[in-house]
């Protein structure tokens, strides 16, 4: 097996792995602690557990039940979103949250309980899940719901992992006519114009989201929406694109070549703005069709920095701060929370601005801007995305969190993780 790391590929971290292959199997006996992983799509280290092992779950990928008139559909923890997709459009039925890459797992989605384009209309992935089978460490198979064991529930969705394996889930999926999306590319300056666009879209789109570009010389970007078409279509075979073929050095993702290509996609952008129909996957996963692209980053990898803050303020005040480090950001998207009620415990999703903004790792530059940030995001009374985040203090995550003790209580102590370790270090 190909040694396990995280879709930012820092930190490193020396751990063993097993493969879990049935949703019956026991928990694997090992020594020290233990952790789910899914694809690894998470950035930073919730999905390692240096110095302990993983349960690795992508042949836990089967299909249970799918239940064609009512649109609920039950599978192992491992299946993909891609792979239900591939299923489920064809009949008619679509999840109602997607996250920006289609290439992660059922158990991944619901241990960060991920958010997608229409958080503001539906919520969060958790808030959509029927139930969920959780073995523990004991042995234990607790059946969990919003009406069974609801604590539990609540603390394994966003739990990190941490509460035990989920073996199964049972998602309630919602009705669409066909793979197409009505879609809208609409060019912007400022954040005054997409805090317009936004308030405007957000009551007349289900799915908004931003691509920006932070330059020092002032904010551009483009703000695309879109609806669920009611144009019928065949769904191709979905096509797994090959996966980026080698580990570029360093220097390939310098400021220069991040600025230009940033100048490229917003010039094309522009020229392409305006409504059309697309597919539903270069509309909700336009980075999937490269496979492994992380490798453009070479060896030390990105850091991605996500909040949510309420305060626009203070969304400006990261952008300037960003503006003028000097450091260019190599993807940026901003779009808006709803007050849609997030189901768990350490959910991270709640009223507000959400900003992610990819930088190359540079180490002690990046994280000396990426403390910047966060020391905003903190004064502004907001949180860090745990899927996310490699570097957040713990009196950050904690501030940040303020269920965090109720959810303590629900941690399987066979279970642990890096992200884990490091922000409730003392
Ligand atoms: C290009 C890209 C775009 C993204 N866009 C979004 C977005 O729009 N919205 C969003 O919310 N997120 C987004 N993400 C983040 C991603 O959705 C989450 O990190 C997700 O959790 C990854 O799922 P995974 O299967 O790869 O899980 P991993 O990253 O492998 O694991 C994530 C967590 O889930 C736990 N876990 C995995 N399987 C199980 C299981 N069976 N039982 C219990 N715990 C389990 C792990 O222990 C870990 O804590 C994006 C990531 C990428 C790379």
């Amino acid at each position: 097996m190909q040694p396990l790391e995280s879709w930012g590929r820092y930190p490193a971290a020396r751990q063993a792995a097993v493969s879990v292959h049935w949703r019956s199997d026991p928990l694997p006996r090992v020594h020290g602690t233990v952790l789910p992983f899914g694809q690894g799509r998470s950035y930073g280290d919730c999905c390692l557990n240096d110095g302990g092992t993983l349960l690795e779950t992508s042949r836990l990928d089967r299909f249970i039940e799918f239940d064609q008139d009512r649109g609920v559909l039950r599978c192992e923890a491992g299946v993909r979103i891609a792979d239900i997709l591939a299923l489920t459009v064809p009949r008619g039925w679509f999840l109602p949250v997607v996250p920006g890459t289609q290439l992660v797992s059922v158990g991944g989605a619901i241990a960060n309980d991920i958010h997608g384009k229409n958080h503001f209309r539906v919520g969060t992935f958790g808030g959509h899940v029927r139930a969920l089978e959780l073995l523990r460490s004991t042995g234990e198979r607790a059946a969990c719901s919003p009406g069974e064991n609801p604590e539990l529930f609540a603390a394994t969705v966003a739990g990190l992992g941490l509460t035990g394996l989920v073996t199964w889930a049972e998602l309630q999926l919602r009705p669409v006519q066909g793979p197409f999306i009505d879609s809208e590319t609409v060019p912007f300056r400022g954040l005054d114009e997409f805090f317009a666009l936004d308030t405007d879209s957000s009551q007349r789109f289900e799915y908004t989201v931003a691509w920006i570009d932070p330059r020092p010389r002032g904010l551009r970007g483009l703000y695309f929406r879109g609806d669920h078409s009611a144009r019928g279509g065949k769904v191709p075979r979905p096509r797994e694109p090959g996966p980026f073929p080698l580990d570029l050095p360093g220097f390939a993702v310098s400021g220069p070549t991040i600025a230009a290509f940033n100048a490229l996609y917003y010039a094309r952008g522009r020229l392409r703005s305006g409504r059309k129909q697309v597919r539903y996957g270069p509309f909700f996963f336009p980075l999937d069709g490269v496979g492994r692209w992380n490798r453009v980053y070479g060896k030390r990898g990105l850091l991605q920095f996500q909040c949510v803050v309420q305060d626009r303020a203070a969304v400006r005040a990261l952008l300037d701060r960003v503006g003028s480090s000097g450091t260019v950001s190599s993807l940026g998207v901003l779009k808006t929370f709803g007050g849609v009620p997030s189901p768990g415990m350490l959910s991270f999703p709640r009223p507000g601005a959400t900003l992610a903004l990819d930088f190359p790792n540079r180490g002690a530059e990046t994280f000396a801007l990426l403390d910047a940030l966060e020391a905003i995001v903190r004064e502004a009374g907001g949180a860090l995305y745990p899927a996310k985040d490699a570097r957040m203090a713990p009196a950050t995550f904690a501030a940040g969190h303020p269920r965090l003790a109720e959810f303590e209580r629900h941690v399987d102590p066979a279970f642990s993780s890096s992200f884990w370790r490091r922000v409730r270090a003392a």
